[in-house]
């Protein structure tokens, strides 16, 4: 015994870390196992088994796997003494495995078959229960897998994207059977969480965790739970409002050393509104309070990611106080309605203060005056119900010089003959380029048509494909 536990030894200091030194304990006659949920550098849970008067043990990067379907990697880590059984608290910095280790779950196990590369045990504890073995694949690595059907047979894997439900345009719907919530004025992203880690997905899919790395911890705080959660990326300016402004800077950002740099003194926030896929369940079919109810109980509050309350009833009040706040508006959410993926749906209608849209670059006008020869303005587009592209005005204020000229970089390439706009032409001499590039703009009206009234440049968005970008009309549903 002392020497399986050479290796453990020699790893630590045992003055400098409250880990037990391995002195104490016989082994007992019943054998037990204990699963450490263990926030290292990375986050992993380590699977210990009794046996031979130590713990044979693998860190298991994605957690016990529950499901027969899908193997995980199980790194086979040095025995552990018997008192680690009950083991938790900090491991100080500095130290091996440094970070917090908890006790995610303990119990006895049956002994199948142990040999040197194949472990096959039946697990009976709290939360881990039923039969795996542990098996060397090649060299060093070892894989976990579950051999008997999972307890709950209705059990489904975790889809790997749902498309974001979208809201229709006001008028505001009132009475007891709707929900307000405040509109956040930032990026919507579905966030998958699964085995402690979190992956962020824009509205057309892109995968943009790398733009955001200050909200890994939410996977971390999601533990093992799968989940599938809506809500919007917003970065909030000093005065405590969102900024869509500041957010810009965030959103193109590639340069990795300056995305660290800024997620530690410009963190964005996940503000968190729906819960989709909850533990082996999609959620989509139960109405919008069942939803959130079960997106209240995780319990997900952090320093960077909330989930701010909705208001049952009293639309008109919660419109007011956003407005007096000078927030962007209010989503109103008909409390039955099941999550429609994808889809704009007359369950979620949205109400804006400020008015903001997002178009299609369709081309672009040289300016005169101090633009002469240069982008002077840009040709807006949207998508018609037919699915052309209708002309809705042009846009010549809100650029900054050094935008100007990004803007010319971007369109140059994208230059083509022929117009991409069906129906009403935008002015002779505009350049026609391919309908790829979003805008958002802030304007004042809309005609009834569907034409943009006084526009003005807010930013490029490229979280948002271009043929998802749908014309919006005055006053009509
Ligand atoms: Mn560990």
């Amino acid at each position: 015994m002392a020497d399986r536990l050479q290796r453990y030894r020699d790893k630590r200091d045992f003055e400098n870390t409250p880990e037990p030194g391995g002195d104490a304990g016989a082994p007992e006659a019943e054998r037990r196992f204990v699963v450490q949920e263990h926030s290292a550098r990375s986050m992993h849970w380590d699977l210990r088994l009794e046996h031979e008067g130590t713990l044979a043990s693998w860190a298991v990067p994605r957690g016990i796997p529950p499901d027969p379907k899908r193997n995980h990697l199980a790194v086979r880590t040095e025995d552990h003494p018997l008192e680690y059984l009950e083991f938790h608290g900090e491991i100080p910095e500095g130290q091996y495995g440094a970070g917090t280790m908890r006790i995610f779950d303990t119990g006895t196990y049956e002994l199948e078959k142990w040999r040197e590369n194949e472990v096959m045990v039946v697990l009976h504890g709290e939360r881990v229960r039923g039969r795996y073995v542990l098996f060397r694949t090649n060299g060093s690595n070892w894989m976990i897998h579950r051999m008997d059907p999972p307890e709950d047979p209705d059990r489904e894997p975790m889809p790997e994207e749902i498309q974001p439900m979208l809201a229709k345009s006001g008028p505001l719907p009132k009475g007891d059977e709707w929900a307000y919530e405040i509109k956040w004025d930032g990026v919507r992203a579905i966030g998958y969480a699964e085995g402690g880690r979190l992956r962020l997905a824009s509205r057309n899919a892109k995968n943009i965790t790398p733009r955001y790395p200050e909200l890994r911890p939410l996977g971390r705080a999601l533990g093992t739970h799968e989940a599938i959660l809506d809500g919007e990326i917003v970065a909030f300016g000093d005065d405590g409002r969102p900024s869509f402004e500041r957010l810009q800077g965030r959103m193109h950002l590639t340069s990795e050393s300056q995305v660290r740099r800024l997620s530690q003194s410009q963190p964005v926030a996940y503000v968190i509104f729906d819960l989709l896929f909850l533990d082996g369940h999609s959620l989509l079919e139960l109405p919008y309070v069942e939803r959130r109810e079960r997106l209240a109980a995780l319990e997900l509050g952090g320093p960077v990611w909330q989930v701010p309350a909705y208001h049952r009833g009293n639309g008109p009040a919660l419109l007011e106080a956003s407005r007096a706040q000078r927030l962007e508006g209010i989503v109103a959410k008909r409390l039955d309605c099941p999550y429609t993926p994808g889809r704009r749906s007359s369950g979620w209608v949205k109400v804006k203060n400020v008015r903001r849209t997002d178009v299609v670059i369709g081309g672009w006008l040289k300016g005169d005056g101090g633009r002469a020869g240069r982008l002077g303005a840009l040709a807006m587009g949207a998508y018609d119900e037919e699915g052309e592209l209708r002309f809705v005005g042009k846009v010549g204020t809100g650029f900054t010089d050094a935008e100007l000229k990004r803007l010319q970089g971007l369109l140059e390439p994208l230059e083509r003959p022929d117009s991409p706009f069906s129906g009403t032409q935008p002015p002779k001499l505009t350049r026609f380029v391919e309908p790829v590039l979003v805008a958002s703009v802030e304007y004042t009206d809309l005609t009834r048509i569907g034409t943009i009234r006084h526009p003005s440049y807010k930013g490029l968005r490229d979280d948002v494909d271009a043929r998802q970008v749908a014309i919006d009309r005055a006053g009509v549903e």
